[in-house]
């Protein structure tokens, strides 16, 4: 069977062979006669797969030793309250406001700590990123946090602030939900890293969350335990029943990951190439069009999240029909920004991107 190509915001598109894969041990994995999803989260085979995920994870993305990867639930929305009770004290904490998410961050942690924000592009309707060295950091925040890419604007950081450097002694904390394994981590910038698993790890259900063993333990007494991280690590992200099919399906996709090859790249490097590949295909095409237009400023476009518009929003229904018939699905926009919106995370080939732009320049023609 031939699918679609799928360019969803969220849950999104997996890679055939991992559907495959887990298709074929749905109802007994490796001769255990259970299907993942009937086994004991203590057993040894569950454990067996939870333990390979990480260190799977671990080596794509060189997680340093002095960092938990704990595996949550919630998604990145509840990390929005997570992250403050864990690491505010109850204090101060800098938010930069990027995007919708960055928004929907700040507005939560409120709750829970004084937030105070060092920088916003709402003045350019989140296409901008605002100058690192123009950011107003507080002395006394306990952390720092931005959305490394925001997938409704399409605003991406491609090179994190190094906080010491702009004078602040506050960890960073990154929602990279929607941009996690899609490109290497400077992990000497980051105190913490969280992401929903729907974007370009799994499906909905598990939240990564990789954070530096120095930040565990300082919850507020409200804290849930389950949300304690320093419960949450000293359990091995099994103080509760963890999500565990999502869990074994974001161990699949992390092998699938490290069999990826691109020339002489291999694995995460080997995925990066080509999404820069993918992404430049798609902005080099919108910006020559003279039809569609992408507002986002070129040193902060997404890799991964490629908003863009027609010349009149009476064309887009149509625009969406054609695609649909095209084999291009799921393309419509956020509905606060409108448009369309085309997400081009890891498991989409180049050819996707290829049929995408082939179908563009059709629609352009004809509609021009
Ligand atoms: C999708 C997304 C969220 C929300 O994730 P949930 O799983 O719905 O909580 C938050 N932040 C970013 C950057 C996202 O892309």
């Amino acid at each position: 069977m031939t699918r679609p190509f799928n360019f969803s915001p969220g849950p999104a598109v997996l890679p055939d062979e991992v559907l495959q894969q887990a298709a074929s041990e749905m109802l007994d994995w490796h001769g255990s006669g259970m299907s993942v999803m009937e086994m004991s989260h203590r057993g040894k085979e569950f454990i067996s797969i939870a333990e390979q995920a990480e260190a799977d994870l671990r080596e794509i993305l060189a997680i340093p030793a002095n960092y938990k990867v704990l595996f949550m639930q919630g998604g990145a929305i509840a990390e929005n309250a997570i992250v403050p009770m864990n690491l505010s004290r109850g204090g101060r904490a800098d938010y930069v406001v990027t995007g919708s998410w960055s928004v929907k961050s700040a507005k939560e942690a409120r709750k829970y700590c004084e937030v105070h924000v060092s920088a916003t592009n709402e003045a350019d309707h989140h296409t901008t990123l605002p100058a690192y060295g123009s950011w107003k950091l507080s002395d006394n925040a306990a952390y720092v946090h931005v959305c490394s890419n925001e997938t409704i604007h399409g605003v991406e950081m491609h090179e994190l602030p190094d906080l010491a450097a702009l004078g602040s002694k506050a960890p960073l904390v990154i929602d990279a939900s929607s941009h996690i394994c899609s490109r290497t981590v400077d992990w000497s910038r980051v105190g913490l890293a969280y992401a929903g698993a729907q974007k370009n790890i799994g499906p909905s259900g598990l939240t990564l969350v990789i954070v530096r063993e120095d930040l565990i333990g300082h919850a507020l007494p409200i804290t849930p335990s389950a949300f304690d991280y320093k419960i949450v690590a000293d359990n091995g992200s099994m103080y509760n029943t963890p999500p565990t099919y999502p869990w074994y399906l974001a161990g699949l996709v992390f092998q699938w990951i490290k069999r990826q090859r691109e020339g002489d790249l291999t694995g995460l490097a080997a995925i990066e190439a080509r999404n820069i590949t993918k992404a430049k295909l798609l902005y080099d095409y919108i910006d020559a069009s003279g039809f569609y237009v992408n507002k986002v400023a070129a040193n902060c476009r997404s890799r991964m999240n490629v908003p863009f518009f027609l010349p009149k929003d009476e064309l887009n229904d149509a625009f969406l029909a054609g695609a649909k018939a095209a084999g291009l699905v799921q393309l419509k926009g956020h509905k606060s920004v409108g448009g369309m919106r085309a997400s081009i995370y890891n498991p989409m080939p180049v050819a996707g991107v290829q049929a995408l732009v082939a179908y563009m320049k059709d629609f352009a023609a004809s509609h021009g």
